[in-house]
């Protein structure tokens, strides 16, 4: 069971902060609203994950660490329309592989906490009773720590982190109503506070893409025929060194899709010259029904059903809005 889910593990757990990624969203998929993450040593040492969500009772914790087994997915209808972030079952079998982990959890209805974690080459799971508040913790100690050629490939504890710390941005640019705490090494590095009111939105924006981008930035905010995109986009030329600060969602989880950054740069090239970077946050919201998720293992990808239409909706909405800030 071991190496089948260290192969699993090839797809799912790249670096640190792919371990982090698929835990942060397993909390959100609890309908956490407050979640710590603590990190020692770029994650290569410790990941601490600990949510107040809904918790695993103390029968399904062993579940929770087998392989495709995910409560998430009841019947086939809920396959078609997937509105949960994780879906794939794959996750805490997977990280459990490759690295020491221990789950802890109390449901708000059960009175004791119980803790579980797997070892040996059956990945045969231990269940003890655990202090704990309602939520989960998931510790990951030393990760790949018995697949020393992944291992190797750690980059430095500061990259590593700065991976980690981008996923979060980008969570934390998805659930405003969610706070979120990181700390390294001890050292508290981000705290965001949840947001209750839309108007407050661009604050944690600010904090998280700079002053300067939401200072300069145009509101997108247009519905269309079951389509919505809303969000900020800064005039390039002023963010030339940060390409980096493109971030899109769809239906709330973060997308590197083709097709909308096609339709957002084209927007930005009637504007401006072709080797200057957008940098935006949107949000595009349409019917489950209208999407596949599971494109790509990794949900970075998206396949919508009438692609060309999303596209040119974004591109116009895009545009428009750029017109008017412009012009
Ligand atoms: P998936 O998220 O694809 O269902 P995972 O391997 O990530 O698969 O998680 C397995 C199961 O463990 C989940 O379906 C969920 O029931 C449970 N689980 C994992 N993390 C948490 C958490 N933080 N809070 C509550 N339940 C959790
Ligand atoms: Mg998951």
């Amino acid at each position: 069971a071991r190496l089948a889910n260290q192969i699993a593990a090839g797809e799912v757990v790249e670096r640190p902060a792919s371990v982090v990624k698929e835990l942060i969203e397993n909390s959100l998929d609890a309908g956490a609203t407050k979640i710590a993450i603590d990190i020692e040593k770029g994650g290569a040492k410790l990941i601490r994950i600990a949510d107040n969500g809904k918790g695993i009772a103390k029968d399904e914790l062993t579940l929770a660490l087998s392989r495709h087994a995910t409560s998430k997915i009841k019947d086939l209808d809920d396959l078609e329309a997937i509105a949960s972030l994780g879906f794939r079952g794959e996750a805490l079998a997977s990280i459990s592989s490759v690295a020491r982990l221990t789950l802890t959890s109390k449901p708000a209805e059960q009175e004791n906490a119980w803790q579980a974690f797997a070892t040996g080459r059956d990945m045969a799971v231990t269940v003890q009773p655990a202090a704990h508040p309602n939520g989960t913790t998931i510790e990951v100690n030393d990760l790949f720590f018995n697949t020393p050629a992944r291992r190797k490939f750690l980059r430095t504890e500061k990259t590593e982190f700065t991976h980690i710390d981008e996923v979060l941005r980008r969570i934390a640019l998805a659930r405003f109503d969610v706070s979120f705490s990181l700390t390294h090494n001890g050292k508290i590095i981000r705290q965001y506070r949840a947001i209750k009111n839309s108007a407050q939105y661009a604050k944690r924006v600010g904090m998280i893409c700079g002053q300067k981008f939401i200072e300069q930035a145009v509101t997108v905010d247009c519905q269309h025929d079951g389509l919505h995109l809303w969000g900020w986009l800064a005039h390039p030329e002023q963010h030339r060194s940060q390409n980096d600060l493109c971030y899109s969602y769809v239906n709330g989880r973060m997308m590197r899709d083709k097709l909308i950054n096609h339709g957002i740069r084209q927007a930005f090239s009637d504007w401006i010259p072709n080797d200057s970077y957008p940098a935006f946050v949107l949000f595009l919201n349409l019917d489950h029904k209208e999407v596949d998720v599971n494109v790509h293992p990794a949900k970075h990808e998206v396949r919508f059903h009438q692609g060309r239409y999303v596209h040119d909706f974004i591109y116009t909405v895009c545009q428009q809005a750029l017109q008017q800030a412009l012009s």
